[in-house]
C-alpha cells in the first residue's frame, strides 16, 4: 500500500523569534477518541482522512509530535493591560504548508498547563470545544475569515466543572489559524523585550501575511495600514451577519486578520446594538455595536508596539505616521460595511449607467460625475442600512429572518407595525434595489438556543444534534425542510454564555 503523503510539520515561529515561545509538550490523553474530524478541511491542508483516524494521525491530533512549544504574549484584557498571558492550556504543533502553498500552524487546545497557565487546569470540556469548532465553520462558510477546527477529541477524562456539579467530558481542539500572531504578541515583545525582537516579529508578520508591505518605503507602517484594513473588512463582515465575539482583548486579535478564540461568541438573534452575550463582560464593552470602536481601540495598542521600528530615531513623526494610518481605520470599516449592506439590500453599489453621465461633454468630467454618483450611491446605502437597523431594534426584529425574508419577498410579515417598513422599503427600491442574491443572507447561524442544546445533547453522549447544527452551518444560504427547526430564534430567547476561557 502506498503510504500517503503527510504535509511536514515545521517549527518556523520558534526558530525566527525563540524569544517568544518555550519548548511544551501535551499532555498524552488517557483514552482520546476522535469525536469529529473535520474532513473538509483535512483535504484542504493535505491530509488524508484515513491517516488522520490511525494512530500517527492521533498522535498528531494529540500533540504527540516532537518539537512543539507554547507561546508567550501580553495583552490588554477589558481595556487593562495584562504583561503576561500566552498559551496556557495550548500548545502549538507547528506550521505546514498545505498543496496549494498556504502557510498554516496547528495548534492544540485544551492539552494540559503550561508555563503560562494562570488559574486555570489546562484543561477544556467538550461542549466549549465543540461551539468553537461549529462557529468557526459558520463563519467559514459565511465567507468570513476565521481560524477552523480540524478535529475535536474527547480525552476519556472527567474534568472538574465550570458551572453545575455534573463532571464534563474532557477533549482537545485542533485549531488550524493562517498564524497564531496577535496583537498581545507584538505588545509582549514591545514590554519585554525590544526592537531586537520586534523587527524580526514584524518582518516574520509581514512575510507571512503582508507580503507587499515588504516593498513600501517603511515595512512597519505599511504592515499596520494592511492590518488595520484587514481588521475593518473583518469586524464589518461580523456586524453585517449579528456576529458577537464576546471577548476583544488584544491577545484574541490576530495580525492575519482571522478571526480567532470562539467562546462567549454569539449570532444576534433580535437585532439589538446593546446586545452582550458573556457572563464576564459586565460593563457590555465587547457590546455587539461596540465591537468596530474596539477594533479601532487594539489597533492602537498595536500601532504603540511598532512606534519603536517605525521611527527609531523620531519618535513624534512616528506618532504622526501611525494615526494617519489609523485614521484610515474607519473609512475602511464604512466601505467595506456599505458595500456588504448593499448586496444583502439587492441594492446596487453605484447607480445605474445613464444616472451619472448626462450633461457633461468630455470624458474626464464623466469619470468625476461617474465616482461623485457612485459616492452618493454609497452614502444612501448606508444612510439606508443604518436605518434599517434603528427599524428592526424598535420592533424587536431577528436580524437574520429579517435578511432572509427581504431575499424571500416576505419581511413585511415580521414587523408588528409594518408602515415603517414599507416607507424604508419605497427608499430601497428608489436605490434600485431588488430582491438580494440568495447567496448573501444566510437562512442558518448557530443560533444560541440550538447550539446549547445541541451541546448539552453532545455532553451526555449524543452528537446527533452537533452533527445537524454543523450539516445547517456547513451550507448556510440552501434552506432544507428536516433543517427547519434551527432556521428560526425557537423557544427560549438569549442565552447567557458563561465564560469558562475561550
Ligand atoms: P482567553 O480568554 O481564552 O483568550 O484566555 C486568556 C488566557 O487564559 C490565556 O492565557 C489562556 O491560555 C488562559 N486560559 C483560559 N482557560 C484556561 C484553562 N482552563 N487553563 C489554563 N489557562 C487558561
Ligand atoms: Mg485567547
Ligand atoms: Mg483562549
Amino acid at each position: 500500500p502506498t503510504t500517503p503523503s503527510i504535509p511536514a510539520l515545521q517549527q518556523t515561529y520558534a526558530e525566527t523569534v525563540p524569544e517568544l515561545s518555550v519548548p511544551h509538550q501535551a499532555e498524552a490523553p488517557p483514552s482520546p477518541q476522535l469525536t469529529w474530524l473535520n474532513e473538509e478541511l483535512a483535504a484542504e491542508l493535505g491530509y488524508d482522512p484515513e491517516w488522520l483516524r490511525g494512530p500517527e494521525g492521533l498522535a498528531l491530533l494529540t500533540g504527540q509530535v516532537p518539537d512543539t512549544t507554547a507561546q508567550v504574549y501580553a495583552g490588554h484584557q477589558f481595556g487593562q493591560p495584562n504583561p503576561q498571558l500566552g498559551d496556557g492550556r495550548a500548545v502549538l504543533l507547528g506550521d505546514i504548508v498545505a498543496p496549494d502553498g498556504r502557510h498554516f500552524d496547528l495548534h492544540l487546545k485544551g492539552a494540559g498547563r503550561t508555563p503560562f497557565a494562570r488559574a486555570g487546569d489546562g484543561k477544556a470540556p467538550l461542549g466549549p470545544m465543540l461551539r468553537e469548532a461549529v462557529i468557526g465553520e459558520s463563519l467559514h462558510a459565511l465567507g468570513i475569515l476565521t481560524t477552523r477546527a480540524l478535529a475535536v477529541v474527547s480525552t476519556g477524562e472527567r474534568i472538574r466543572p465550570r458551572q453545575g456539579i455534573t463532571p464534563e467530558p474532557g477533549a482537545m481542539l485542533i485549531r488550524v489559524a493562517s498564524s497564531h500572531l496577535r496583537v498581545g504578541t507584538f505588545e509582549y515583545a514591545a514590554w519585554h523585550l525590544g526592537p531586537d525582537v520586534l523587527r524580526p516579529l514584524a518582518d516574520h508578520a509581514i512575510d507571512r501575511h503582508h507580503p507587499a508591505a515588504g516593498d513600501a518605503e517603511n515595512p512597519y507602517l505599511e504592515l499596520l495600514r494592511c492590518v488595520a484594513e484587514a481588521q475593518a473588512r473583518l469586524v464589518a463582515q461580523w456586524m453585517l451577519v449579528g456576529f458577537v465575539h464576546g471577548v476583544m482583548n488584544t491577545d484574541n486579535m490576530t495580525i492575519s486578520g482571522q478571526g480567532i478564540d470562539y467562546g462567549p461568541c454569539a449570532f444576534l438573534d433580535e437585532h439589538r446594538a446593546r446586545a452582550v452575550f458573556s457572563s464576564i463582560d459586565q460593563q457590555g464593552r465587547y457590546a455587539y455595536g461596540n465591537q468596530p470602536g474596539i477594533a479601532l481601540w487594539n489597533l492602537s495598542r498595536f500601532a504603540e508596539t511598532l512606534l519603536p521600528v517605525i521611527a527609531p530615531d523620531e519618535p513624534e513623526a512616528g506618532i504622526e505616521a501611525a494615526t494617519a494610518v489609523l485614521q484610515g481605520y474607519e473609512p475602511a470599516y464604512l466601505d467595506a460595511w456599505t458595500r456588504g449592506m448593499a448586496a444583502k439590500l439587492g441594492v446596487p453599489e453605484s447607480p445605474g449607467p445613464g444616472a451619472a453621465a448626462g450633461t457633461s461633454t468630455d470624458a474626464a468630467s464623466d469619470a468625476d460625475a461617474a465616482s461623485d454618483s457612485a459616492g452618493v450611491q454609497l452614502a444612501a446605502v448606508r444612510a439606508l442600512g443604518e436605518d434599517l437597523l434603528a427599524l428592526l431594534e424598535a420592533q424587536a426584529v431577528d436580524h437574520t429572518r429579517f435578511f432572509r425574508a427581504l431575499t424571500g419577498g416576505t419581511a413585511r410579515e415580521l414587523f408588528a407595525d409594518p408602515a415603517p417598513f414599507e416607507q424604508w422599503d419605497r427608499r430601497r427600491v428608489g436605490l434600485g434595489g431588488s430582491s438580494p442574491r440568495d447567496d448573501v443572507n444566510p437562512v442558518y447561524i448557530p443560533r444560541n438556543v440550538h447550539l446549547d442544546a445541541a451541546l448539552r445533547g453532545a455532553h451526555l453522549g449524543d452528537l446527533s444534534g452537533v452533527e445537524e447544527m454543523m450539516e445547517a452551518v456547513r451550507s448556510p444560504f440552501h434552506a432544507r425542510a428536516h433543517l427547519e427547526h434551527l432556521a428560526g430564534p425557537g423557544e427560549g430567547g438569549d442565552v447567557f454564555l458563561i465564560y469558562c476561557g475561550t
